[in-house]
């Protein structure tokens, strides 16, 4: 009801025994309180200019007109002054308004007397007046400096509302449960949304429905909580297909007037490109280049790992160390492309055999190492390595064909071999060192004897060095004989003489000398030798004595091999044709290309190749035949025993008649007595060689017998120094 209606109503209706000097009173505090207010009190006609009625005294400080001017439209109407865009609205609210006798509140604009816009606020009510006509009594206010503020009030909503919705950055505000109250477009993009409705709706749990790391979302709030704020927390997250990203998110907590919660607010980046390079980075800095698998920094930091782990938990871990066997007759023979793809079949192998918790690293080379976590048996362990074994063995295809690989595995436990990583690593190596031994293609735990063997080859090798340094090696050498006992050669054997250690033994130095590489120089010093005194034997003028020399398998791996041999018997003056060269049939088991060559090779200066210990290994008849091999040596252990035993004369028997088919001289060594000798010659055995006949002896008792014409008596077997 208006301020008028109702001053004046109250005085009829409620007032009615009033005197009128008190009527007039409160008329007048009306009157006063009316034309103080801040804006216009009025009554105007239901009409087409609104005629003003009454208008109090704001009307001047509202529109500049005094009242007078304004009453009975005495200089211009109501009408006039508002603005002519919102005349035809202000008009259909109040008709409006009067239809259905309620009041209304209309803003608008009137022109002032000064042709200044101003904003009011008109709020009126339809009444009748005294002769029943409809008026509208009302007030009008000038508001336009609160419009002003609504309005720079919206423009900035307008604004933020624009950055939030065109932001290239997520921004959510979420609570602190975990549901969204706001998402931006960017943000519905990044998670595979194509609204922020569908996203908000979608993801109602963020704590499990988006971060891949459980217990992410309560850490993103614990540190919510402590700090109001996060920065850079970087997170792995599901995207609406299920595919992951990285984020980084900013956030704090917005709080009302009084300090109360109100939300999470924050931003959220796309840092998978980042993350990803990040992590390419660190993926070659830990990772090797051509299998993909962990490097040696990366092994150790796993294997601390897997050794906390396994204290805490008292399970085993095991340290395996992989070593391919001949590898490197793969890479030299079929070429490094090859090689390598046989290490990536190899890694490829490994890892399919492995749990997801177990780590296989590659140290270089033919190197792998297994961290085996989480055993409680250790036979559970040793059927993981029989898969391996298995595995690695199935053919695999290269250039072609169709190859089969093996390798040698030495295992290390914790806690029983030892409890540093260190340590294991290297008892590991030791014992793979052991399984090379042991044939290869097998595995060996570490023991404490292994270890004392290691140390001490460890220590024969630095002694090695010394001893090829100071030309310690010695020469003996071991007559063979005819079937009449005339000495027609002799075999080199090398003798070490260790001041401090005593005699050693070439079963303990050579396999540690073609392991450490010192094999080469060795054989070197060996051969210089030898060479020299088939030199002295075989004056001119003598009987032909020939000399055999016995070379690793181990030094045909490298291509020069040939004309090194061939270099030291021209030094000492000696022709090729006087020289036996035994070697073991290892030299064929890789197949490899580069030793058949140098076998020719050897073949075509003129020296002669004889297979030693034959009966001993694998004694495949292909390579008999193809091979140009013109000695076979039957081995000791086959020679053992055949006068006594019906299956190893049988042997024996076969050994001989097989290299007789083959027009192979066949020579039998380790003959030990009469009966041995006896029984080979007549197999039809060329040469004899043995303690019977002698044991290795030096240049000077060789001579010696050679001296005394080169054939050795039944009866006077010469004892010699013992060699061995
Ligand atoms: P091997 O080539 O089979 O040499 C024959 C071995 O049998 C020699 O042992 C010899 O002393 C021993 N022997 C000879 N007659 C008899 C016998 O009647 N009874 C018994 N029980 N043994 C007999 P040694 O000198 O200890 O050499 C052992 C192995 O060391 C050799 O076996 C050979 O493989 C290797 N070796 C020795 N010297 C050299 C060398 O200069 N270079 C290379 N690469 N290997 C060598
Ligand atoms: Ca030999
Ligand atoms: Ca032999």
């Amino acid at each position: 009801m208006s301020l008028l209606a109702l001053s004046d109503r109250a005085e009829r209706a409620r007032t009615p025994s009033l005197l009128s000097s008190e009527v007039l009173d409160r008329a007048r505090v009306l009157d006063t309180l009316v034309n103080n207010l801040d804006g216009m009190a009025f009554r105007c006609g239901h009409d087409a200019t609104w005629t003003m009625i009454f208008v109090s005294e704001g009307c001047t400080a509202l529109t500049g007109y005094t009242p007078s001017e304004l009453v009975a439209s005495a200089r211009t109407s109501w009408e006039a002054l508002t603005y002519p865009d919102d005349r035809a609205r202000v008009r259909a609210a109040i008709d409006e308004a009067v239809r259905c006798g309620r009041r209304f509140a209309q803003q608008y604009r009137i022109t002032t007397r000064d042709g200044d816009i101003k904003w009011v606020l008109e709020r009126g009510v339809p009444v009748a007046d005294e002769q029943g006509s409809t008026v509208i009594e009302g007030f009008i206010e000038n508001v336009t400096e609160q419009r002003a503020m609504i309005e720079a009030l919206e423009q900035a909503e307008l604004r933020y509302r624009s950055i939030f919705e065109h932001a290239s950055e997520g921004i959510f505000q979420t609570t602190r449960e975990g549901h969204y109250l706001a998402a931006n477009p960017a943000l519905a993009r990044l998670y595979g949304y194509t609204t922020p409705q569908e996203l908000i709706t979608d993801l109602s749990d963020i704590g499990r429905r988006l971060y891949v790391l459980p217990g992410r979302r309560e850490a993103f709030r614990r540190m919510m909580e402590t700090h109001g704020s996060v920065r850079n927390f970087e997170s792995e997250v599901y995207r609406n297909d299920g595919s992951r990203m990285w984020i980084s998110e900013n956030a704090h907590i917005v709080r009302g007037a009084q300090g109360e919660f109100i939300c999470y607010e924050g931003t959220v980046q796309d840092i998978s490109e980042r993350k990803h390079y990040q992590e390419q980075l660190e993926r070659q800095a830990n990772h090797d280049l051509l299998t993909g698998l962990p490097n040696r920094v990366l092994l150790g930091d796993r294997l601390s790992q897997g050794l906390a782990r396994a204290q805490r938990l008292g399970y085993y871990l095991a340290v395996v160390f992989i070593d391919l066997d001949h590898f490197k007759f793969v890479n030299d023979s079929l070429g490094h492309a090859a090689g390598d793809h046989l290490l990536q079949e190899v890694s490829r192998r490994l890892s399919a055999c492995l749990r997801q918790s177990d780590t296989v690293a590659r140290l270089g080379g033919d190197e792998f190492v297994l961290v085996l976590n989480d055993h409680y048996h250790v036979s559970t362990i040793i059927s993981l390595l029989e898969r391996v074994l298995h595995q690695i063995h199935q053919p695999i295809s290269l250039c072609g064909r169709s190859l089969q690989v093996g390798a040698s595995l030495g295992v290390a436990l914790y806690p029983d071999d030892s409890e540093d990583a260190a340590s294991l690593l290297r008892h590991a190596d030791i014992a793979m060192y052991a399984a090379k031994d042991r044939g290869r293609h097998n595995f060996q735990f570490f023991t404490r004897d292994l270890n004392r063997m290691a140390e001490e080859r460890l220590h024969l090798e630095a002694a090695m060095r010394e001893a090829l340094e100071g030309d310690d090696f010695d020469v003996h050498y071991q007559p063979k004989v005819d079937h009449r006992r005339r000495i027609v050669g002799v075999e080199a054997l090398a003798r070490w003489h260790h001041p401090t250690l005593g005699p050693i033994g070439p079963d303990r130095f050579i396999p540690i000398a073609e392991e450490t590489g010192l094999i080469a120089p060795l054989t070197t010093a060996i051969l210089r030798q030898a060479f020299a005194a088939a030199r002295r034997w075989n004056a001119p003028g003598e009987p032909q004595l020939k000399m055999a020399v016995n070379l690793s398998a181990r030094l045909f791996m490298s291509a020069d091999i040939v004309s090194h041999v061939l270099g030291l018997a021209r030094e000492a003056g000696i022709a090729p044709q006087l020289i036996e060269l035994e070697i073991t049939e290892t030299v064929f088991l890789d197949h490899s290309q580069g030793a058949i060559d140098s076998l020719r090779a050897f073949k075509h200066h003129g020296f002669s190749l004889a297979m030693d210990d034959f009966g001993t290994g694998y004694s495949s008849l292909s390579y008999l035949r193809s091979f140009p091999l013109d000695i076979i040596k039957i081995d000791r252990s086959l020679v053992t025993g055949i006068e006594r035993e019906e299956e190893g004369a049988l042997i024996a028997r076969a050994a001989i008649s097989l290299g007789q088919s083959l027009r192979k001289r066949v020579v039998a060594e380790g003959v030990e007595n009469q009966a041995q000798f006896d029984f080979l010659r007549c197999q039809g055995c060329d040469e004899f060689q043995g303690y019977l006949i002698s044991r290795p002896v030096t240049e000077a008792v060789l001579s010696e017998m050679l001296a005394g014409g080169g054939v050795v008596p039944r009866a006077t077997q010469p004892p010699g120094p013992p060699s061995r």
